[in-house]
């Protein structure tokens, strides 16, 4: 999967789809990439694919997909697709 927003910046409230899993843009933050140069990360607004939890999650503007667990159903360390192709919708606020 990848994601990329970096010719196109998102408004706050699109909705990214990642088959039915929804995440909502909450708001941007300042990040400091390796290399030294100012860059953002997204804040995200989801679910937990297992138990429904909320969660927030970050992310840069290019990425290779966004994180689908709460932190305790991250550990079980397996891709929630089972490797197969994820369906990603957008949708502007
Ligand atoms: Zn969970």
């Amino acid at each position: 999967m990848n994601l990329d927003f970096t010719e196109n910046r998102p408004a706050v409230g699109t909705v990214v789809m990642l088959d039915d899993q929804s995440f909502r843009l909450t708001g941007f933050e300042p990040y400091v990439r390796r290399d030294g140069s100012p860059s953002e990360l997204m804040i995200w607004e989801a679910a937990c694919a297992e138990c429904g939890t909320p969660i927030k999650v970050k992310s840069p503007l290019k990425n290779n997909g966004l994180t689908r667990r709460c932190v305790e159903h991250s550990k079980a360390g397996t891709r929630v697709t089972g490797g197969r192709r994820v369906t990603v919708r957008v949708i502007p606020a």
